[in-house]
Parts: structure tokens; C-alpha cells; sequence
């Protein structure tokens, strides 16, 4: 949101706002470039009939979609069991993805008791087709990614009109690197989950799926699955003097436009390691502390 409002209100590339008749009030290459996200991919397993990973009772919820949601009454009559009993995470585990630094962790898997593939279309009514407690399901979530080569541009000078977002996962340097850790991920989990006493519990591989092994046949996969929730980094702090791309100051002023801050998840130079929301939300209590200060109130 932040690149196309700056670029609507004339404060971008000047190329791009030219070319939509927009009138540049400062120019600044840098808004809407640097755009990263995490890479995601998830691991999914059938549990055998009978197992139930959360404890979790069998009732038909409605999800948000209806008033009289089944699961609203038996969440009241049984907090503690009931589908919306549990946040959908069970537990959490950081992982190396380098062998050689088994103590510098750069990967968190995300256990969730549900069958779920990634935020699609459709995503709630896909994984709760199924019994909560019947699936486990992995997310490998990569910290550190170093692929900056996304981009957020408007497409038209209408404001309710979606930006062309460019995500380029896969297309930098890094690419092999970020396909090595999320192959080394899954069979990380493989091993760990089905020749474990926890294979007593599993019916099968759903996803990837047993079929999908050697190094091409993840790759492709991979590719075609992956997924992402943690797009940031359009409007980037850095050093305005040296830096042509930098949008920011370290206190989150605008260059160039007096009294225009910018505080959100377009603020990071780098993409915040694992889960990013705490990281916006310390930065932007950092940058208010600085606008009291200086109105000195
Ligand atoms: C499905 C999903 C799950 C996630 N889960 C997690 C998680 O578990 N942990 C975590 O750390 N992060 C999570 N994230 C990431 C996290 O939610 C975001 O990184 C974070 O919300 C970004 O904060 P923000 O303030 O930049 O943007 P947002 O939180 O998106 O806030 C932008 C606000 O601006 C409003 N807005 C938009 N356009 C306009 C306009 N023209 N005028 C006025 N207002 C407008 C929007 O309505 C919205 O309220 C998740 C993201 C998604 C999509």
C-alpha cells in the first residue's frame, strides 16, 4: 500500500509517475523497488483414522461464513476441545539448514494440527474440508532470505486499482541457495516425522507426496507451491545522502518532503528474520517516540 500511495501523490520514480501523467514532487527511485518476502513451503501429513493431533472435537464449523456457526456454541460449551479452542499452532522449533552450523538456526517449522498448503484462494474452505487433529501439516518458514528483487508500481492513477506486484521469488542470485534450504527443510522433516516412533501415527506423505524425491522432481515442486505472507520493504530507511535507493531516514521521514512519515512493514531494508509483525510494531512505537520528541510535548 505504502509505494502506490507515495507514487500517487507524486513522490517515486520519475519515470514511472511520467508515464501516468503524474506530477513529481520528489524524485525518489527507490519507492516500490527492494520489495522481499519470505519463501514458504509446507509439509503435510495424513494422520491414521482414529488419531487426532489437538485433541480437538469433530464439528462442522462455518467458519465466519454463517451466523449460526456450530462451532460458536461448542467453542462456549467446551473451551478446551473445540475447533476454535486452539490459535492453529501447536508448537514451533527453529532449524539449521547449513549441517555445519547446527547452533545458528536460519528456518522455523511451524506445526499446525490441520491439513493446509499455503495462503491460496480458498485456503479455509481447502483445509477445513477435513477434521482438525486428522492432518499434521508443516510450515518451513525461511528467515533471511536475500532475494530483493520485487518491485510495487502503480499501473494507473486510480487508487482502487492493484499495483502490479512483482515478486521474483527464485530469480536472483540467491536462487539455488533458497531452493537448497527448502529441499534440505523437507527431507529434514521427512526423516523426522516418518522414521520416528511418530510414524506409527502417520497414514502417509500428502504432501509433497512420496512420489516427489529426487533433487528435479523437489525443485518443481517447490516452485510450483511456494508461497508467501510477509511482502515488505518498498519504501526502505536508509543513508538519503548515499544511498539513491534509500526512502527514509532512520526516523522514518520521507527525503525531500517535510512533515511525511512512513511506518509500517515498507520501512525494513531487509526483510525482519522469521515472523515480522513484533518488528513493525517496535519500529513504529520507536518512530512515534520520535514525533512526540520532536513536537516536545
Ligand atoms: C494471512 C496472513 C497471516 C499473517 N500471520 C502473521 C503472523 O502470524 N505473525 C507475524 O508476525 N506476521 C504475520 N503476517 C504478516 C503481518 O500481518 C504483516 O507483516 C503486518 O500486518 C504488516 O503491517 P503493516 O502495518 O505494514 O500493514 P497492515 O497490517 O496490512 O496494515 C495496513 C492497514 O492500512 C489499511 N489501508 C489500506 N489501504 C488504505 C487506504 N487507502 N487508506 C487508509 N487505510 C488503508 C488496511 O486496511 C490496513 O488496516 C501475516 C500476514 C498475512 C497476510
Amino acid at each position: 500500500m505504502t509505494p502506490q500511495l507515495l507514487q500517487l501523490s507524486g513522490i517515486g520514480d520519475r519515470n514511472l509517475l511520467r508515464q501516468f501523467g503524474i506530477r513529481t514532487i520528489q524524485h525518489l527511485p527507490g519507492v516500490g523497488m527492494n520489495q522481499q518476502d519470505r519463501v514458504e513451503a509446507t509439509y503435510v501429513v495424513k494422520l491414521k483414522n482414529g488419531v487426532n493431533m489437538a485433541g480437538i472435537r469433530n464439528v462442522n464449523c462455518t467458519y465466519n461464513t454463517t451466523l449460526d456457526d456450530p462451532c460458536l456454541i461448542d467453542y462456549f460449551e467446551h473451551p478446551r476441545t473445540s475447533p476454535y479452542s486452539t490459535n492453529s499452532g501447536l508448537f514451533m522449533m527453529l532449524h539449521s539448514t547449513e549441517p555445519i552450523k547446527p547452533n545458528f538456526p536460519d528456518t522455523a517449522f511451524v506445526f499446525l494440527p490441520f491439513r493446509f498448503t499455503g495462503f491460496r484462494e480458498n485456503w479455509v474452505q481447502e483445509a477445513f474440508q477435513y477434521s482438525v487433529g486428522t492432518y499434521l501439516t508443516v510450515i518451513t518458514n525461511l528467515a533471511r532470505v536475500t532475494n530483493n528483487l520485487g518491485s510495487v508500481r502503480i499501473q494507473s492513477t486510480n487508487a482502487f486499482e492493484t499495483p502490479l506486484i512483482q515478486i521474483n521469488h527464485f530469480t536472483g542470485p540467491s536462487k539455488q541457495i533458497e531452493l537448497n534450504r527448502i529441499k534440505q527443510s523437507i527431507r529434514y522433516l521427512r526423516n523426522l516425522i516418518l522414521n520416528s516412533p511418530f510414524s506409527k501415527y502417520v497414514d502417509y506423505e500428502e504432501f509433497p507426496s512420496s512420489n516427489i524425491q529426487t533433487d528435479e522432481e523437489l525443485d518443481q515442486f517447490i516452485q510450483k507451491y511456494i508461497w508467501s505472507h510477509h511482502a515488505c520493504c518498498t519504501a526502505k530507511m536508509g543513508n538519503t545522502k548515499r544511498d539513491p535507493l534509500a526512502v527514509l531516514n532512520s526516523k522514518g521521514q520521507v527525503k525531500g518532503i517535510k512533515n511525511l512519515r512512513v511506518c509500517d512493514i515498507s520501512i525494513f531494508p531487509k526483510i525482519p528474520s522469521y515472523y515480522p509483525f513484533m518488528s513493525v510494531i517496535t519500529a513504529c512505537e520507536k518512530i512515534a517516540d520520535d514525533i512526540i520528541k520532536q513536537a516536545k510535548y
